[in-house]
């Protein structure tokens, strides 16, 4: 079976990465289970980069097909904010982030916002080049909520309201793949991921004695 290697150690991102990357049918691991522990920084402005660089520093690390991505919140009554930012907004307390987009939205009549999501593939060199990179891109649209709503997802889902009224923390996990910013993204993926996969599980092995 072939590799598949998700850079996060987000334990709630990584849930979410396999059972959206299950119809490839791929032996999906985590830093952790290759004994990776890498902390690659994200200082970049665009979520693009920022991806880019997790995919690149996790593939060239374990040799194997990589998927990384960079996700945020972006808020129309904070400019758009914070965006590409999102996992350092609250200096970084990942579990306040979304008590303070509440905190600073109170009051505002423009509660417009969208989950946006850029997924980078590295695929290793086996000549030992730099690996190969191909972006995908997700976003959804919806509203911040008056208050937190729901027990499922994790991060900003209890206070991102989908136009039917909903939290994406009250949607079940099908229904979260469906419509989510990495649930695009991904399906965007699956079929250049599948083609990789198979061209890997091609790969004739290399001699001992080559
Ligand atoms: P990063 O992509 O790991 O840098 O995450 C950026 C920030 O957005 C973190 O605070 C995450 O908790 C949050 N985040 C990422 N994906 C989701 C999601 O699917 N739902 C809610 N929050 C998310």
């Amino acid at each position: 079976m072939s590799r598949l290697l998700v850079a996060t150690n987000n334990p709630g991102k990584l849930a979410e990465f396999r059972r959206l990357l299950a119809p490839l049918e791929a032996d999906v691991v985590s830093p952790a289970e290759l004994g990776i522990t890498l902390d690659v920084p994200e200082p970049h402005d665009t979520y693009a980069e920022n991806a880019t660089a997790k995919a690149v520093a996790f593939a060239s690390a374990s040799g194997t097909l990589t998927v990384a991505d960079d996700s945020g919140i972006e808020v129309a009554g904070l400019g758009w904010e914070p965006g590409v930012r999102s996992a350092r907004f609250a200096d970084g307390d990942r579990a306040r982030g979304a008590d303070l987009v509440l905190e600073r939205l109170a009051g505002s009549p423009d509660r417009r916002a969208r989950m946006v999501c850029w997924l980078a593939v590295a695929n290793p060199d086996a000549t030992g080049g730099a690996p190969e990179v191909e972006l995908f891109g997700g976003i959804v649209e919806g509203s911040i909520a008056d208050a937190r709503r729901g027990a499922g997802g994790f991060g900003y889902d209890p206070i991102f309201e989908l136009p039917d009224g909903r939290t994406t923390a009250e949607l079940d996990d099908a229904e979260k793949a469906a419509v989510s910013h990495r649930g695009r993204a991904v399906a965007a993926a699956l079929p250049r991921l599948r083609d990789l996969l198979a061209a890997d599980a091609r790969m004739p092995a290399i001699a001992e004695d080559a």
